[in-house]
Order: C-alpha cells, then sequence, then structure tokens
C-alpha cells in the first residue's frame, strides 16, 4: 500500500473509542468507552457508571484485562488524530488547526523512548491557500472547543496581525468541524485529503480546459451602406 492509501485508510482506523480511567479514588479502574473518540470531549470527571456500555457500567464490575496488542499501542494522549485545536508556532498566531497523520511517518504523534505520553503532534492548518502541517510541543497546542476565541486573541496581541481575515476564515471552518464524527474531520481537512482534492481540482480544470471549444471571432457587421460601398462595383453592374 502506498503512503497516500496508507494514510486514507488510516482515518477511518482512527474514529475509535478511548480508554478512560474512572476517577472515584477506590476504582480508578480503566475502561473502555465507546462515547467519547476525541479526549477532548472527556469530562473532566468520568466514572464506570457514565458508560454506556451497561455491562461495564459500574465501579463493581472488575476491570477487563487488555488484550496483548491493544495494550503495546496504548498512549496516554491528550489529542486523537482529527481532534479540532488551537496550534502555534514560532512567530506565529495561534490558529485553528486539527491533529492529523504525518505524510511523513504516518504517525499524528511522537514519543520519546519508553514513555508512552506523546512529546510532540502534528497538525495541520485550517488554511484555504496553502496546506500547512507541522509537528508541535503540547505546550503549543489548545483544545479547540475548551479555549474561546477571545483568550486565543488576547495571546494573538503579541504576534503580528496582517492575516486577520484568513484567521476568521479558518476560525469558521474549524468551527463547522465540531459536530462531524473523526472521520468526517480527517475525510475534509486532512493533509492527505486536503492535497487529494487540490489535486483533483487541478486535473478537473485541465480537463476543463482541454474541453473547451475555441471561441470562433464573431462575424463582423457591416451595415447596408458599407456592403454597398465595398461590393459597389459588383452591384452597380449587376444590380444598378
Ligand atoms: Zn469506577
Amino acid at each position: 500500500m502506498s503512503k497516500e492509501d496508507t494514510l486514507l485508510w488510516l482515518q477511518s482506523q482512527r474514529d475509535i473509542g478511548i480508554f478512560i480511567q474512572c476517577c472515584r479514588k477506590s476504582c480508578k479502574k480503566w475502561r473502555y468507552c465507546d462515547d467519547f473518540h476525541d479526549p477532548v470531549d472527556v469530562p473532566k470527571l468520568w466514572y464506570c457508571k457514565m458508560n454506556s456500555n451497561k455491562a461495564i457500567a459500574s465501579c463493581f464490575v472488575p476491570e477487563v484485562p487488555k488484550m496483548e496488542a491493544v495494550e503495546e499501542d496504548l498512549i496516554e494522549n491528550k489529542y486523537n488524530c482529527g481532534s479540532l485545536v488551537w496550534a502555534h508556532m514560532h512567530n506565529y498566531l495561534w490558529w485553528p488547526a486539527i491533529v492529523d497523520d504525518c505524510p511523513e511517518n504516518l504517525r499524528y504523534y511522537e514519543l520519546k523512548e519508553s514513555s508512552i505520553i506523546p512529546v510532540k503532534y502534528h497538525v495541520t492548518f485550517f488554511k484555504d491557500d496553502i496546506i500547512q502541517h507541522a509537528w508541535l510541543n503540547p505546550r503549543s497546542i489548545k483544545a479547540f472547543v475548551k479555549y474561546k476565541k477571545g483568550t486565543i486573541m488576547k495571546k494573538n496581541k503579541f504576534y503580528k496581525m496582517n492575516d486577520k481575515k484568513s484567521l476568521e476564515k479558518a476560525y469558521t471552518l474549524a468551527q463547522s468541524a465540531i459536530p462531524l464524527s473523526i472521520f468526517e474531520r480527517l475525510q475534509r481537512f486532512s493533509y492527505i485529503s486536503r492535497l487529494k482534492n487540490m489535486r483533483e481540482s487541478v486535473n478537473q480544470f485541465d480537463e476543463e480546459e482541454d474541453n473547451e471549444i475555441p471561441p470562433t471571432p464573431p462575424l463582423k457587421r457591416i451595415t447596408l451602406k458599407e456592403f454597398c460601398l465595398k461590393n459597389r462595383h459588383y452591384t452597380e453592374n449587376k444590380f444598378l
């Protein structure tokens, strides 16, 4: 499978539930929960009883042992691929972005040695004109829904604000993505989807150009007088 195909395949794979730890001090069990696919949406206080899977919705139900393959794959992530965020590149404005699989290494997070806490996340910015993406430290990322625009704009005051209009556009676009599922967000705003769409629209444009019939120059209109003058000789002889 090509890198591009893998990235597209990963989009649906990213849209899965998460393991959440019960906040009850006497419990602290980890539960798989399909109610949330974005860690950003998990309430600050979460208890076993809140799980919609009633079979494990009680602190009295023993923790379900995780399969080895699952255990190996688990990380302690603040964001999932498809999470909407405010992201900040050095010397630049805080800007709406989506956590997204990197087109190079096919991951959306970077781990350090044996730790399972990501030290970097890969994001793609909400921008119309270019596809801009970056690996950022978690300190340079904030959950989009948890940080109001006003708070972010206060932070942005320290930087040159020459593309306020584009920022407004990006904000509206990111807001439109809030109700979407992880998969739908990635299908529309991820690096690879946007690259694909861009390529398709360029091809479409080329095709349209190929199909275009060159316009015929409009016939020069001449008045009857002009016609007579032009064909004076003929008219003179023939008709007059
Ligand atoms: Zn519990």
